[in-house]
Order: structure tokens, then C-alpha cells, then sequence
């Protein structure tokens, strides 16, 4: 038999216990009740070499937030669901979302390495929705009868879930239609779990045909560190193109300090800052809220104090809206008077 590759044995060892992870950090059980409490609803999952990263007896580490269950996620806030950007609205095939022009997202698996608490698909019912083995057939027909796109986004959950042979599978269906140039990665992995990007999966990707992008999702300058570094320089290397972007949220980013440190961390590391995101307004998710007023402020603040291409585009993503929002920069005036 096989033995499993370091990732599939990184992966098997996730954290899953709040006991355990509360542990592994010197923090106290009193956070234990509210933890497990919100674990029923949406389970804690966090690798080993992530919580490595964390600051050990400092409940409020940026990176233990992103991660541990809160009693603050049982609250029913007014306005936020579990469909907050409309995907099932915009689902035409199972796990194909087709939003904006040229481009459809594949929900390619479920699954994923980490838990992040404000994931806007946690209440996502992949098991109708997502191309799972055997329902690859349908995707693939919808993108192939549509001679407008050009551009295959692969997302989730995190499509580095899949192993290296279910990718090569996928993208061999892709490169036989001729309208489609462009494969893009949406992926945690290579930040929570490096060890995802190994000489296989290099390979893999180096071989693929299309054009490449590989946009990976980092909220704070600390979950960079020199296994993220490494495995960035491997996806550089099969000529890929390497965006970031995060998610902005309460407690963990929402400094100008903090965003400035991440945009250096990325780009020392390889990758530009592609998009920086308003929490979507799922249920669950309310604490990590930033309001939009702060956000442009923020973001006025960032881009006075770095060059242009270090600093990313704040967007929103609405129902129904044929791009992202664009908050800021780039749509002229102060902070707070900028188009709606
Ligand atoms: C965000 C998103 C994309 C990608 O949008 P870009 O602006 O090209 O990054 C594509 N499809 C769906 C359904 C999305 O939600
Ligand atoms: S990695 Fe992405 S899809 Fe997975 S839980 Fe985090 S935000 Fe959600």
C-alpha cells in the first residue's frame, strides 16, 4: 500500500477537540463550555503546524480567533443568513457558480484543512452542491456548452483537498475546451497547511497547460512564516501567478499597522495583494463585523502609507451584482464620500 504523503499525514493529525487545542496554548477551561457549544454547529478544525504560529495563554492571539469557537457565533443577528452572497441563486450546474462574465467558480469539494469561523460557506449544503466524483459530467458540460468562459475557478471548501491525481483529472477535462485559457486556484492550504504544496503537486501544476493563477488566503502578517515562504516559492516556480486575499476582520486585522505588515509579509514571500474583503454577513460571523466607514478609513490610512501595488482592493460582494463592490482605493475622494 501507499503510505500517505507528509499533507495527507499533516491532515489526518488536525485539531478537532477544543479541549486539546485550548491545551496545546496554555489557556484556561473556562473558554471550553462556550467552545464546544459552538463546535456543534460548525465543528473546530485547525492544523497542528498553524496553531504552531499562535502565541501561547493569549486568548485574543489573530490567529486563535479565526479559529476558535466563540459563544458569540449562537447569537441570531438581524441580517445575516446562511446564503449571504446568493450562490445557490447562482448555482446553474451542481458546484458551478456563474456570477460574473468569463469566469465560473467550481465548488470542486466540501472539505477543508482549517474551520475558519467566518467562512461565508459554513452553512454551505455541499453535499447537493458540490461537483463531487461523479457529478463532474454536469460542470463540465455547462462550461463547455458556454463559449464565453475563459477562465475555470477552482474553490470550495479548498480544492487542495482534492489529491493531485483528481486534479490532473479535472484540468485534462479543462484544457480540451478551447474557450477556457485561464485555471484559477482559490486556496487556504498553502498558508494552513504548506505542506499541501509539495514536489508533486509542483509538478502537477507546472505541467498544466493554461495559464495560472493561484490566489491563497492569509488574514495576518504572523501566518507567514518559513514553510508559507517555501511553499509560495514552488508555486512562483510553475510560472504561476500568486495573489493574496484576506478577509477584514474585528480583532484580527483591523489596524493599519496589522495590514500594512501583512501586505510586506505576502510580497516578501511572493505573492500581491489581490482583494481585501467585508466579512459577509453570515450567520455566526457578526463579532468579526468592521463598519464601512472605518473600513475606508482604514484603507485611506493604508494606502498613504505603502505603494500602490502593496495595498488591496476593499471590496464588497452583493447578490445579484455583476462584480465584487469596490469600496476602495481608486474611486476617488475622502474616505467615506467614494461612490455607491
Ligand atoms: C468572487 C467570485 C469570482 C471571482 O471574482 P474576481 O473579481 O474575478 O476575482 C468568480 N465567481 C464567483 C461566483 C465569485 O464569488
Ligand atoms: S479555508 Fe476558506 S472555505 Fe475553508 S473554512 Fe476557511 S474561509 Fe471557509
Amino acid at each position: 500500500m501507499r503510505q500517505p504523503s507528509a499533507w495527507q499525514a499533516a491532515l489526518a493529525a488536525v485539531i478537532t477537540d477544543p479541549a486539546e487545542l485550548l491545551e496545546v496554548l496554555d489557556l484556561g477551561a473556562q473558554l471550553l463550555p462556550a467552545a464546544r457549544a459552538a463546535a456543534r454547529a460548525f465543528p473546530l478544525r485547525v492544523p497542528r503546524g498553524f496553531v504552531a504560529r499562535m502565541t501561547k495563554g493569549d486568548p485574543d492571539d489573530p490567529l486563535l480567533r479565526q479559529v476558535l469557537p466563540l459563544g458569540a457565533e449562537r447569537q441570531e443577528v438581524p441580517r445575516y443568513g446562511a446564503d449571504p452572497v446568493g450562490d445557490l441563486a447562482a448555482m446553474v450546474a451542481p458546484g458551478v457558480l456563474h456570477k460574473y462574465h468569463g469566469r465560473v467558480l467550481l465548488t470542486a469539494t466540501g472539505a477543508c484543512a482549517v474551520h475558519c469561523r467566518y467562512c461565508f460557506r459554513r452553512h454551505f449544503p455541499y453535499g447537493q452542491a458540490s461537483a463531487a466524483s461523479g457529478q463532474w459530467a454536469e460542470a463540465l458540460a455547462h462550461i463547455a456548452a458556454d463559449p464565453t468562459v475563459s477562465e475555470v475557478i477552482l474553490s470550495g471548501g479548498d480544492p487542495l483537498m482534492m489529491s493531485d491525481r483528481r486534479l490532473e483529472e479535472l484540468t485534462r477535462a479543462l484544457k480540451a475546451l478551447p474557450q477556457v485559457r485561464r485555471l484559477r486556484i482559490h486556496t487556504r492550504l498553502p498558508i494552513v497547511l504548506p505542506e499541501r504544496v509539495d514536489e508533486e503537486f509542483a509538478n502537477w501544476l507546472g505541467r498544466t497547460p493554461l495559464q495560472k493563477v493561484v490566489v491563497v488566503h492569509a488574514n495576518h502578517p504572523r501566518e507567514i512564516d518559513g514553510a508559507v515562504r517555501q511553499a509560495f516559492g514552488r508555486i512562483r516556480q510553475t510560472g504561476a501567478t500568486l495573489l493574496n486575499q484576506s478577509v477584514l476582520l474585528r480583532g484580527v486585522n483591523d489596524d493599519v499597522a496589522t495590514l500594512a505588515a501583512l501586505s510586506e509579509a505576502i510580497f516578501e514571500a511572493g505573492a500581491l495583494p489581490y482583494y481585501l474583503h467585508m466579512l459577509d454577513r453570515v450567520q455566526g460571523a457578526a463579532h468579526f463585523a468592521v463598519d464601512e466607514a472605518r473600513a475606508r478609513t482604514l484603507m485611506a490610512k493604508l494606502a498613504a502609507h505603502l505603494p500602490g501595488y502593496l495595498v488591496p482592493r476593499l471590496v464588497r460582494e452583493e447578490a445579484g451584482a455583476d462584480a465584487k463592490t469596490l469600496l476602495a482605493p481608486g474611486c476617488g475622494g475622502n474616505p467615506g464620500d467614494g461612490p455607491r
